[in-house]
């Protein structure tokens, strides 16, 4: 693979990040993940917008032109020959000369930005998608800032990890007795044809998936409320789903060891991911 690092391409054995990088000793940076399909990349516009504020609300300085970073998606897109996959981006704070919790001198201590491709063929024709996925529901223990794409994944993956122990695939988050989101990605269920999903706010992230789908919906007359749930009223939905970069729109079929619906894909689900792969594809850059 070729990767870029701090404004070089380069395969990814010759990259080098400090050990004194903030990101590598305490989390203290921010991610993307761009979808690509048909070598064109997926909302763009709106993965550097969150960007833009994730990094705004650390105070922290993007190491290169905004309008450069599409150049550098779609060149690493060319390198690595990607027509189905991802672009990873991660902007840290820095290495500084030594281990401090005080931030450094932004000018002294420019960011670090990386990027990297995952190549993933038959990603929207994914089998699983025809199946659904399950879920278990966990305690959200998270810090009060999910609203900032932060690298701080270690209890999400925790989270992926008491799925896997659960002999399932993901896990949904519940704080206050309300589901929050998914691991990595945002939590929906249909009921009477309504669609429901927690409201914006610092408990969860602003998936640009579904900002998308909301619209996508809406567009096609469907009902969207948003507000909290909780697991009795997800495992007594019509259907349920979640949504992300990577899995577009992913119908859940079973929550806690509950068949939700009829334990398949439901209708609104199947329709929403059509959709939503057909105008992404459409409106890719
Ligand atoms: N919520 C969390 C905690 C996530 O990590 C993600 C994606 O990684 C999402 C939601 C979905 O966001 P997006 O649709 O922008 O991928």
């Amino acid at each position: 693979r070729t990767v870029y690092v701090n404004g070089e391409y380069l395969p990814e054995a010759d990259a080098k990040i400090s050990i004194f990088d903030r990101g590598f000793l305490m989390a203290d940076g921010v991610y993307e993940v761009t979808s690509v399909l048909d070598g064109k990349l997926l909302d763009f516009a709106g993965h550097s917008k969150r960007l833009a504020r994730s990094l705004g609300e650390l105070d922290m300085a993007l190491p290169i032109e905004m309008d450069d970073l599409l150049e550098v998606h779609r060149e690493l897109v060319r390198l690595n020959d990607i027509n189905e996959g991802m672009i990873y981006l991660q902007v840290t704070r820095g290495a500084p000369s030594d281990r401090d919790f005080a931030f450094p001198d932004p000018d002294e201590t420019p960011s670090t930005i990386v990027l990297f491709t995952q190549n993933k063929p038959g990603l929207a024709d994914t089998p699983v998608a025809k199946k659904g996925i399950k879920v278990i529901s966990i305690e959200d223990i998270r810090w009060g800032r999910r609203d900032i794409k932060t690298i701080q994944l270690l209890y999400p993956s925790m989270g992926k990890m008491m799925a896997k122990k659960a002999g399932v695939d993901d896990a949904w988050m519940v704080e206050d007795g309300m589901v929050t989101e998914g691991t990595s990605n945002n939590a929906y269920i249909v009921k009477n044809g309504k669609i429901i999903t927690r409201h914006l706010g610092t408990e969860i992230l602003a998936g640009i998936t579904r900002n998308a789908v909301l619209r996508f919906a809406e567009e096609a007359q469907m009902t969207v409320e948003e507000r909290s749930f909780t697991i009795a009223e997800a495992q007594d939905a019509d259907e349920a789903f979640v949504t992300s970069a990577s899995t577009f729109v992913m119908p859940v079929v079973e929550i806690d060891g509950a068949q939700v619906g009829a334990g398949v894909p439901g209708p609104v689900a199947v329709r929403l991911r059509e959709i939503y792969l057909e105008e992404s594809r459409k409106a890719a850059i």
